[in-house]
């Protein structure tokens, strides 16, 4: 089957970014989320993004009409019957997957793939909560999406190898590279590194050090092009968080126990940038330290 049509569920961070870079690559988008307000802003997020493109010369004016023009946004998945492939990037919760993979098996046409952008969340569980199985895979892009190279692709215990040979084939067409893993809690990316990110909060829970010493130190100390607890704001905690609670009962070891102090940012609705709030605070000119 060729793929024209895509359906990204959710116009959060990464939802946006998905519909972006596909559009930008000439596929047609149906972007779903839970309202219409949170679809105004995933769509005036990529119409910011794109003019930041055009400001650099990268693209013109019309190429940019032209992308939004091929993103069409709606609150019911009805509007997926459709589609030739979906990518899910909704809120990383196992209940909101288990029932939209449901609800997605239902609406959408045999054979369709459905892909999941979730940063830890098995996929081989997810496809068993399908009728087709095979079709299921991890489709995980990096945050920003439309600067960001990498997909990582996650094949589930019965993704077929049409389906991961399609998916491959169709990251390319996105410009991006698509590296291959086997399903397992965290994935490589998040396995790898959020006992990173998880490590630095503990440091700043014992008084190790202040937000701007940690990042100061793993930023030049390290070459890394942000410190972890800015990209902890970025990734979002409460993401952080889910991630490290399917890290610790995945894979059953200690060492993966989520930081009491991300717990209780988490719980105070400090969720990072997205929520205007975290380990800094980004409501002035600057991010600066909130702790
Ligand atoms: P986000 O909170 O910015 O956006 C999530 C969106 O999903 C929201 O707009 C919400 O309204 C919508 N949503 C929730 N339930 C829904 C439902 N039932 N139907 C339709 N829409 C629904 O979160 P995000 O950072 O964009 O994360 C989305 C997914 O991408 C998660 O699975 C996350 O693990 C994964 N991910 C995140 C990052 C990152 O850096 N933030 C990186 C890679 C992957």
């Amino acid at each position: 089957m060729s793929i024209q049509t895509i359906g990204v569920i959710g116009a959060g961070q990464m939802g946006n970014g998905i519909a972006h870079v596909f559009a930008q690559s000439g596929f047609n988008v149906i972007m779903q989320d839970l309202s219409a307000d949170f679809l105004a802003k995933g769509l005036a997020t990529i119409g910011k993004n794109l003019q930041r493109g055009v400001d650099k010369g990268k693209l013109t004016p019309e190429e940019k009409d032209a992308v939004l023009a091929r993103i069409r946004s709606t609150i019911s998945l009805e509007d997926f019957k459709d589609v030739d492939l979906v990518v899910e990037a909704a809120t990383e919760k196992w209940e909101i997957k288990k029932q939209l993979f449901e609800t997605l098996d239902t609406v959408c046409k045999p054979g369709v793939i459905l892909a999941s952008n979730t940063s830890s969340i098995s996929i081989t569980k997810l496809a068993a909560v399908t009728r087709r199985p095979e079709a299921i895979i991890g489709m995980h892009f990096m945050n920003p999406v439309p600067v960001m190279q990498l997909i990582e692709v996650i094949r589930g215990l019965a993704t077929s190898d049409a389906t991961y040979l399609a998916v491959m084939e169709l990251s390319t067409r996105l410009g991006k590279t698509p590296l291959a893993c086997n399903d397992s809690p965290g994935f490589i990316s998040n396995r790898v590194l959020l006992p990173m990110i998880n490590e630095a909060i503990f440091a700043l829970h014992e008084g190790v050090a202040g937000v701007e010493s940690i990042d100061g130190i793993m930023k030049l100390g390290m070459n890394h092009p942000m410190g972890p607890l800015t990209l902890a704001d970025f990734i979002g905690l409460d993401t952080c968080l889910f991630i490290l609670n399917v890290l610790h009962e995945g894979l059953g070891d200690p060492k993966y126990r989520p930081c009491p102090l991300l717990k209780k940012l988490v719980d105070a609705g400090w969720h990072g940038k997205k929520s205007g709030r975290g380990f800094y605070d980004y409501s002035g000119e600057k991010p600066v330290p909130a702790l």
